[in-house]
């Protein structure tokens, strides 16, 4: 696999992807992150939010749910912009807060999955869709089927408060019943809500450059909120061992993103990183739950010790099983953490 060349500048080239990309890979601080939506506030200047998202696909944004949901909200927001009709309907935002240790809340407006690798055998989105059957937008009888949930759509407009949202936690963003008109909606709710990051986890990391750049012999380059990447949006790639990460890692290394994150978990087996230069977060943690598959503790302090050679932060959750997380794994580093 070809690695990108790092570049500072913007450059977008009609041979996209073949081209280098704004990818300079600097520590995450709160400084970087503000002067990010600052320049991303020029660079869209005078755009309309749908022409910053999408710059160069051709075809109409979020067409299929906007179709069907415009005639009522029209008349219930003549005259109102739509970030503006949100914000006013909002009332008391609820947030969806989690136990997940690296994020503060999630946001699924999709729900819904098919297993697709070992990691997948315990999967909790799934043991937990068939508890709420019938409720909550979940199906009564196929509960797990992937589900668009347009209302909940607007939810992160509603959340004042910086949060570290994760997307999806109920399915696989990039799952491939997943449109991308539907995609392209939830991007431009992430445009709208520069307080907030956006974490996108995904098993199924070749849908990623399909799904977020359409590339075509028709569309064979896109920009993304006015560059090639949204400064708040952090792309990630689950691994479960060693085999997964050689599939997976390589094509989310081609894609540009503020972070790139990789998530091992449920570890099933050692993973080396020698081959992932270009991670900027390394996340680990054993299974969870009935039929729990137990880590070897040595599995994750060889990451540990991996992440620290290549100053890649390290973020561990727990060891899973119910098993203390020893005192050298305590561990819970973040993007501009490490040294
Ligand atoms: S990809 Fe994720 S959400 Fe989908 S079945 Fe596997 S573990 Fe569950």
């Amino acid at each position: 696999m070809n690695k990108l060349p790092r570049s500072r500048t913007v450059t977008i080239c009609p041979l996209y992807p073949y081209r280098p990309h704004a990818r300079a890979n600097p520590p995450v601080t709160a400084v970087s992150q503000r002067q990010e939506a600052r320049s991303h506030e020029n660079r869209t200047k005078g755009r309309s939010k749908h022409q910053s998202v999408l710059k160069s696909r051709k075809t109409p944004v979020t067409a299929g749910f906007q179709r069907q949901e415009a005639r009522p909200h029209e008349n219930r927001t003549k005259g109102r912009s739509k970030h503006q009709s949100v914000l006013k309907s909002s009332g008391n935002a609820k947030v969806n807060k989690t136990k997940i240790e690296w994020a503060d809340a999630t946001w699924n407006p999709v729900t819904g999955c098919t297993p697709i690798s070992e990691g997948c055998t315990n999967c909790y989105a799934e043991r937990m869709s068939h508890r709420l059957a019938g409720r909550f937008g979940y199906h009564t009888f196929d509960p797990f089927r992937v589900t668009v949930h347009h209302e909940r759509f607007e939810e992160p407009l509603r959340w004042k408060k910086p949060r570290r949202i994760f997307v999806c936690s109920m399915g696989d963003f990039f799952h491939a019943n997943i449109s991308t008109a539907v995609i392209d909606a939830l991007l431009e709710i992430m445009v709208a809500c520069p307080q907030h990051t956006f974490m996108v986890l995904t098993k199924r990391a070749e849908n990623i450059e399909p799904k977020l750049y359409e590339v075509t012999l028709d569309n064979p380059c896109r920009e993304l909120g006015g560059g090639d990447y949204l400064p708040n949006l952090w792309l990630g790639v689950t691994v479960e061992n060693q085999k997964r990460a050689d599939e997976r890692l390589p094509y989310l290394l081609r894609c540009p993103a503020k972070v790139r994150f990789v998530s091992i978990e449920p570890m099933l087996g050692p993973v080396d990183l020698e081959k992932l230069h270009g991670i900027d977060h390394v996340i680990c943690g054993g299974e969870t739950g009935p039929g729990a598959r137990l880590m070897q503790v040595e599995w994750a302090r060889e990451l540990r010790d991996q992440c620290n050679d290549f100053g890649v932060p390290f973020f561990f959750k727990k060891m899973g099983g119910g098993r203390p997380t020893p005192k050298d794994l305590e561990i819970r580093q973040w993007p501009g953490d490490a040294k």
